[in-house]
């Protein structure tokens, strides 16, 4: 399972003051204590961050996470948030919310900050002429948490496209990285196992594309548009896809709903009737609704069918208080 954030130490109120203030007069970074995260996920639930700060270009990115490091300050790098479940607890230490998104086109490859919405990515490729980046029109994350996932879909992941990346190091250098040193693998990459509070931070990306007929670029669109819609409840809060697909075998939502589980709720958490490997959070509900329900059904396909299911999304922040339903 993956759950970040747990093992990372509160900043008393006294702390979070301290270093706010700091941070504003080195870096310029306004920051704020106590701010509620649920509104910067799509799931939209998550308590408070102890401090939380919004970065708007790759110089404040590399100023505060340089400034955490040398702190020994921990961090959690926030993209879009659609890949959370932040605890209702809310999340210790510093948040940094990434919108850094700078782009730009050079030759056949796109150049973007990690800040960038992927959506806006594919976009930008398609105005340009350029194909490979239709995949993530509708993945509603950051270039930089898709790096973190090796985010794909529609045959296509970022792994095919991914030339380079730019990654800040636990000793604060810098260096670019490819998809091999990166690790990315169905929906993996070395990142994810940097331990809690000191991630390896994407800080820009570099993909290669092929020059298309600008038609049969927006056809794609069209049609990933349309399969989406068609086939996932995207009207409602939610966080994608909650458990990855087994290597072998059908895939995950086909379990869940072979079980019979669509429908299946927790307080304002229910498992999507429209795809069995969403959990929408469709009544206000909070953070604990969504893992009991989420937890409840990977114990019932334990049960039912022998298949151990892996957390896709990440229960991140503070669950230290946290208990499984008996
Ligand atoms: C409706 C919906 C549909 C989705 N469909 C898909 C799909 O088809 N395919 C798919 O793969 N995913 C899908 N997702 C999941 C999600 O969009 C992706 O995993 C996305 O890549 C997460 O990016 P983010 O910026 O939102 O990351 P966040 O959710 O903000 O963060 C996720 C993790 O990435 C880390 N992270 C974020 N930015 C950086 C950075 N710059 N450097 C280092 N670490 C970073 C965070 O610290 C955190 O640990 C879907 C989600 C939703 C809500």
């Amino acid at each position: 399972m993956t759950v970040a954030g747990s093992a990372v130490r509160r900043l008393s109120p006294d702390e979070a003051a301290t270093l706010g203030t700091e941070i504003q007069r080195r870096i310029g970074v306004k920051t704020s204590r106590q701010e509620p995260l649920a509104r910067f996920t799509t799931m939209r639930v998550g308590g408070p961050a102890d401090l939380f700060a919004e970065v708007r270009n790759l110089f404040e990115l590399r100023a505060i996470v340089r400034f955490a490091r040398a702190r020994g300050l921990p961090i959690f790098i926030l993209g879009r948030g659609s890949d959370l479940v932040i605890s209702d607890a809310g999340m210790g230490g510093l948040v940094v919310m990434n919108r850094a998104q700078q782009v730009r086109i050079d030759g056949a490859d796109l150049v973007a900050d990690s800040g960038l919405p992927l959506a806006k990515a594919a976009t930008v490729a398609k105005d340009a002429g350029l194909s490979g980046l239709e995949f993530g029109l509708a993945i509603p994350g950051t270039v930089g948490g898709a790096v973190w996932a090796n985010a794909g879909a529609h045959d296509s992941d970022v792994r095919t496209i991914l030339v380079e990346a730019g990654v800040l190091g636990a000793d604060g250098s810098e260096s670019a990285l490819g998809p091999d040193a990166l690790g990315l693998a169905y929906r993996d990459s070395a990142l994810k196992a940097a331990p809690e509070g000191a991630p390896l931070v994407v800080t820009w990306t570099r993909f290669h594309l092929t020059p298309a007929d600008p038609a049969v670029i927006v056809a794609r669109l069209d049609e990933i548009r349309r399969w989406r819609q068609a086939h996932q409840p995207l009207g409602q809060p939610s966080a994608g896809s909650v458990f990855r697909n087994p290597s072998e075998g059908p895939s995950a939502g086909a379990i869940i709903d072979g079980l019979g589980l669509k429908g299946r709720r927790v307080g304002g958490a229910v498992v999507s009737a429209k795809h069995a490997n969403f959990i929408v959070n469709d009544r206000a509900g909070t953070a604990a609704d969504v893992r009991h329900l989420a937890e409840e059904v990977r114990a019932i396909v334990r049960r039912e069918t022998g298949v151990e299911l892996r957390f896709e999304v990440v229960f991140a922040g503070d669950w230290s208080a946290w208990e499984p339903a008996a």
